[in-house]
């Protein structure tokens, strides 16, 4: 039997290993995929410390990947009904198997809490053959929907990764005017990608709220026009600098991406009445929080939405968005620093410790 190498999370907390994981046979209609690039992100960090539920250890991390069919078995399109070929260029949706069949997907028009999803490099395990990111080929199932993405456009998608159909999603929630005042805490993959699809938008002033300094930074290279460090200013000062820079009202609109439950009291806290609050930073679970129901949220007459993963519709805006040479712009600015298959611990380590703004792992290196 044909293996691939691999990276290999055995159980929670244990150093990641190299392993040869065989390539099962492939079925009718599915594909196999060879790795160009995959990325390092929070959700990886937290499945090695244990935090998400359903993970199916061992497993290969890695969601978002891009490369080149290598070799498929039947007939593949892509959504546009255009055939896909043996050594095209693609990308694929990380999220598998939503049934569209169920209350979640039918009813309530929720198809990102459908039960029967499973998630490549999250909930598919070493059972199903390779099926992260962090290997040198991902076994795509039946279904599995792919999309066409040259090379030229690639390294670009990847700099979005997956903050990206994730902030696409939580601006969707946003629903955001022209000219509003936007307040993005967080400026990690998907704080960043918030501050750029925010301005796409038509925003009026964003204000980003995060750190370090180099991140905040590339919030401004992004698109925000006013950034605060969370290290060099305390809450109330934060507070006060956001309703200073809001006519004296608070953000109409505040995207919380921050992981820290307690961004998500301030962000109720630092928009005006009436204004949206959209909680997309606590995919994982960081633990309760307290809040005045009347003071913070009645009072205001506030919308407090949730945000939960990303859809396909969001998927295919942000790969479209990347083969826009206009549009594109804010995430060529993303510093992306690149490491070895071999080095996948090390790169680990870097975005659980914060100083990077965009790991990549790259076959080549
Ligand atoms: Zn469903
Ligand atoms: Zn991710």
């Amino acid at each position: 039997m044909r293996t691939v190498r691999a990276a290999v999370i055995s159980e929670v907390e244990r150093p990641i290993e190299l392993r040869e994981v065989p390539v099962p046979e492939l079925e009718r209609n599915s594909a196999l995929i060879r790795v160009a690039l995959r990325e390092v992100c929070g959700t990886d960090v937290y499945l090695h410390q244990g935090r998400l539920e359903g993970v199916p250890y061992p497993l290969i991390p890695g969601h978002v990947s891009v490369g080149f069919l290598e070799e498929i078995r039947g007939s593949l399109k892509d959504v546009e009904g255009r055939p896909l070929s043996e050594g095209d260029p693609v990308t694929f949706l990380d999220v598998h198997r939503t049934c569209f069949q169920c209350w979640h997907c039918l009813v309530a028009k929720a198809s990102t809490r459908c039960p029967d999803r499973k998630v490549y490099g999250i909930t598919y395990g070493l059972d199903d053959g390779p099926s992260g990111g962090w290997a040198e080929a991902i076994y795509l199932k039946p279904k599995t929907r792919i999309l066409r993405l040259e090379e030229q456009y690639q390294e670009r998608f990847m700099a979005g990764g997956c903050g990206l159909p994730t902030a696409i999603h939580a601006v969707e929630r946003a629903q955001i005017e022209l000219n509003e005042f936007v307040l993005v805490l967080g400026s990690g993959p998907v704080g960043l990608s918030a501050v750029a699809l925010s301005r796409m938008k038509g925003a009026g002033k964003i204000i980003c709220i995060g750190a370090p300094n180099h991140r905040l930074k590339t919030a401004l290279d992004a698109g925000a026009d006013v950034i605060l460090n969370i290290e060099e200013a305390g809450e109330r000062e934060r507070q006060q600098r956001v309703f200073e820079e809001t006519l004296g009202r608070g953000a109409d609109v505040t995207i919380e991406a921050t992981g820290n439950p307690l961004a998500v009291v301030q962000a109720m806290r630092s928009t005006r009445d009436a204004g949206r609050v959209v909680v997309v930073g606590q995919y994982t679970d960081h633990g309760e929080i307290s809040f005045n129901p009347h003071s913070d949220l009645n009072r205001k007459h506030l919308d407090v939405l949730g945000c939960w993963g990303s859809d396909f519709s969001h998927f295919h805006r942000a790969v479209g968005i990347m083969k826009d040479e206009k549009l594109c712009a804010p995430w060529e600015s993303i510093p992306l620093t690149r490491f070895s298959l071999e080095q996948c611990n090390e790169a680990l380590d870097s975005v659980a410790t914060g100083p990077l703004v965009k790991a990549l792992i790259d076959p080549a290196l």
